[in-house]
């Protein structure tokens, strides 16, 4: 703790508004920052590049789309030697998500520099093509904390000649039980090096991860506070045949507005959505044989909070972001132990709390046993039979998603169809949710108990000075 109590605090201006040609960056990077049209740091950036760019160690508390990826990616790549093939920065992320992010924009800001090799090393795909990537060479590498260390165990990836060690999101790789990981990837960096720390909270963990690996840093935080953020994850043991009953168990006790339901098989996940839309739940499902339009349609009303359940598996679901998830749920318990890392990420997010709530029968102890191995967290396990009993009042999303025939062709914008909704219509702000236009339709939330009056309102005026079809997609 002593690390972070005698460091200085350097309060950071609310509204920066400076000039990235403040820093001392080389003039490339500065045409690059053009470029991007970066013409003004964000606050977070404004606070701490100017300790990052001078080598020290930092601690930062900033939250998601604070332009966090600049302020450590600018500072890494200022000192970077192109010439030397070796990993000269590390940054660790919680999820696959993030982590392809961050690689994204990090190529972004090294567009002045066209021999730069950024490498993603996450889980959920074959080791053996990153371990290729990692033989050609790579300056920075950007990965999530558990694949990251495999590759240090088979000798794949070397961190002699790293000088940067960024650790992004670092509370959120506390909440998925990274600490271990993190603390076994840093003792096999260089002593000698910058170790940059970004945080949105500082639960207690925190100060124990600076303590142990940054050396005198310098703190700054941004005026504004922000709740914690936490992944609660629970156990329940279950007979194999039990299963699919137990996540309507589940979703009848916790009744979040969205779940994700990963199965390791399509066949289950086919088993499920017929389970779980014969006892009236609102499910949809993601499979490689829906087409484009029927896929982007699964995914506006899950989005849009008009579907209770997304049934995938992990392929299905790869790349697919929602902003809020009240749970994930492991139908199967997957064999891969990052692969479950990732799964319970994508609950949890920002300033809400999220179920990871996860079905495991007697054959899956081994995995269990495995991922706890991962994360070094102890499984936290509870019965079914606890929940029975609860709430039996059918599970009902709050939106309904009407389909406007209609969309970017014809010009739509989501202003058109609020105005038309908030207007003439005379509902309120309030019941009307997410609007998505797709080339030939828009589809817009509604609350579920006008819905039927919306449709009616939407075909009976006008949108856009024209009038439309509109119906329900689904209820
Ligand atoms: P965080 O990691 O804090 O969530 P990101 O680094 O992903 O945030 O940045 C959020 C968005 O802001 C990105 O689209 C990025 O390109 C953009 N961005 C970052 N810095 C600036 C800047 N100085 N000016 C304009 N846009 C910026
Ligand atoms: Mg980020």
């Amino acid at each position: 703790m002593t690390a972070i109590a005698s460091a200085p605090q350097v309060p950071a201006a609310p509204a920066a508004g400076r000039p990235f040609s403040e820093l001392p960056l080389p003039p490339r990077m500065q045409a690059t920052l053009e470029q991007l049209e970066y013409l003004t740091m964000t606050p977070i950036q404004a606070a701490s590049l100017p300790i990052a760019l001078a080598g020290h160690d930092l601690i930062a508390q900033a939250k998601t789309g604070s332009g966090k990826t600049a302020a450590f990616g600018l500072a890494l790549l200022g000192k970077l030697n192109p010439r030397r093939f070796a990993v000269q920065a590390l940054v660790l992320c919680p999820t696959r998500e993030l982590a392809d992010q961050v690689t994204q924009e990090i190529r972004r800001l090294a567009r002045f520099e066209d021999n730069i090799k950024i490498l993603a090393l996450c889980g959920g795909t074959t080791m053996r093509p990153q371990m290729a990537s990692l033989e050609h060479g790579a300056h920075v590498v950007v990965g999530t904390p558990g694949r990251i260390m495999d590759h240090l165990e088979r000798g794949s990836l070397k961190l002699d000649e790293l000088n940067t060690l960024v650790l992004d999101e670092a509370d959120r790789m506390l909440d998925m039980g990274f600490y271990d990981a993190i603390a076994a990837v840093a003792r096999q960096c260089p002593r000698q090096r910058q170790t940059l720390l970004f945080s949105a909270t500082f639960p207690e963990g925190i100060a124990r991860l600076a303590e142990q690996f940054l050396s005198k840093p310098q703190e700054v935080k941004l005026l504004e506070q922000h709740e914690d953020s936490k992944i609660r994850q629970r156990w329940y043991e279950v007979k194999h045949e039990e299963r699919l009953q137990a996540v309507c168990t589940l979703l009848k006790h916790y009744r979040p507005v969205s779940t994700l339901a990963f199965c390791n098989t399509k066949q289950q996940c086919r088993a499920l959505l017929e389970m779980l839309q014969a006892q009236g739940f609102h499910a949809l499902t993601l499979n490689g044989d829906l087409e484009q339009r029927e896929r982007d349609q699964v995914l506006i009303q899950f989005a849009n909070r008009s579907c209770s359940v997304l049934v995938a598996t992990d392929v299905a679901a790869r790349g697919l972001d929602i902003a809020q998830l009240e749970a994930v749920i492991n139908v199967d318990v997957t064999p891969d132990p990052e692969v479950h890392i990732h799964r319970i990420g994508r609950t949890g997010r920002a300033d809400q709390d999220g179920w990871a709530l996860s079905l495991c029968s007697p054959g899956d102890r081994r995995r269990v046993a495995a991922i706890a191995g991962m994360t070094g967290s102890e499984p936290e396990w509870h019965g079914l039979g606890s929940l029975q009993g609860g709430d039996d009042s059918p599970l009902v999303p709050p939106m309904v998603t009407l389909q406007i025939l209609g969309g970017r062709k014809e010009k739509i914008r989501p202003g058109d169809v609020l105005g038309a909704l908030t207007g003439e219509a005379g509902f309120t702000r309030e019941q009307v949710g997410k609007i998505t236009v797709t080339d030939q339709y828009t589809y817009v939330a509604v609350a579920r108990d006008i819905a039927h009056e919306a449709v009616r309102k939407l075909a009976a005026g006008k949108v856009k000075g024209r009038t439309v079809k509109a119906r329900i997609l689904a209820e």
